[in-house]
């Protein structure tokens, strides 16, 4: 349950009156009051609360389940700036880079590159969640290094994908977003974390997981106190086998319609080919997208996973797409 207060003066007659339920907060958000109850709800008297002057709504959180995310509580959209940057404005923001953190030179060389195409973020990982122990799983630490390194001499703002709860404050001192992967999309103790972090987080999609659980996700981080959520489709499992997932495009219209939160598309992932991400990329926009997220290597063949390189464009080739996607903004009214 969420209950919107006019000013503080309510508040302590609203807590008395929801007090036996396990979790009583208050949380400002959007220059608003609200007091959000979890745990047993059955004793609450909602008539009283209703009633009460000063109580201006009572949301039944089983019916809206991701009501801070939604526009049923802000029906003006969020705009997140990381450095010179807008998530949400009418540019579209385009992050790329390579998936892991291989080395400095590479993604020194990768970063200075991208930057010079006109790029405005630089994602890559220090820690990678992947599906089999055998695999590289970046860095860690050491990763964090390199890219705290890179930020400092490319001058560039970093994305950076964090896995555990633990890791969050260590992460948050060298990147300007920190990424939540599509296997942790679920990791409650993670978005939690995340909640009382003051960077921005670019949260994807899981590759089974619905629009609406998308969304109870970000519920999680805005609830708990960081109202910066970036919402990311990178693709969903369907039974189709000709790209690595299938990008469900439609999720960026319908994630607009429902949620004031931007929304980035990780076309790369999405298709796991790069002749597919340009193509991909201006559906992208047109569908509505905030932002891109796009794989990127100075020498794709040389990257430590196959399957990275297979979809990484050059730094040369995201700059001949900024091109067309600038020549596409003006035709459907966007920057790029
Ligand atoms: C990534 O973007 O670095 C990544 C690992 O993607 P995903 O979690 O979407 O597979
Ligand atoms: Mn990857």
């Amino acid at each position: 349950m969420i209950i919107e207060i006019a000013d503080r003066t309510v508040e302590p007659l609203v807590t008395r009156i929801v007090e036996s339920a396990h979790d009583v907060r208050t949380l400002l958000f959007s220059e608003r009051i609200f007091i959000t109850v979890s745990g047993d709800e059955r004793c609450i008297d909602k008539d009283r609360l209703k009633a009460t002057p000063g109580v201006l709504r009572v949301v039944d959180t089983g019916r809206s389940p991701y009501f801070l995310a939604s526009r049923e509580c802000k029906d003006e959209d969020t705009h997140i700036q990381v450095g010179e940057s807008v998530f949400g404005g009418n540019r579209l923001v385009i992050i790329a880079g390579p998936c892991a953190v291989e080395n400095l030179e590479d993604t020194l060389e990768t970063a200075e590159a991208l930057k010079r195409v006109g790029i405005s973020l630089l994602r890559a990982g220090a820690y990678k969640p992947r599906t089999t122990p055998y695999n590289f799983q970046g860095l860690g630490r050491a990763g964090l290094e390199i890219l705290g390194e890179v930020r400092r001499k490319v001058g560039i703002g970093i994305v950076s994908e964090v896995m555990s709860p633990e890791d969050v404050e260590t992460t948050a001192g060298y990147v300007d977003v920190l990424q939540v992967g599509t296997f942790n999309m679920t990791n409650s103790a993670l978005l939690k974390r995340l909640g009382r972090t003051d960077r921005p987080v670019l949260l994807k999609r899981g590759a089974s997981s619905t629009i609406a659980e998308l969304l109870k996700a970000a519920e999680f981080i805005v609830y708990n106190g960081n109202p910066s959520v970036i919402l990311c489709e990178r693709g969903i499992k369907t039974h189709e086998t000709a790209t690595r997932n299938t990008l469900d495009l439609s999720a960026v219209p319908v994630l607009k319609r429902l949620s004031h939160l931007p929304v980035v598309v990780d076309p790369s992932h999405a298709t796991g080919q790069s002749a597919l991400v340009p193509v991909m990329s201006k559906c992208a926009l047109v569908a509505g997208a905030d932002g891109l997220l796009i794989e990127s290597h100075v020498r794709p063949e040389t990257m430590i996973r196959p399957g990275d390189g297979d979809q990484a464009l050059l730094p040369a080739q995201v700059g001949s797409l900024i091109k067309e996607l600038r020549a596409l903004g003006r035709v459907v009214g966007r920057r790029v």
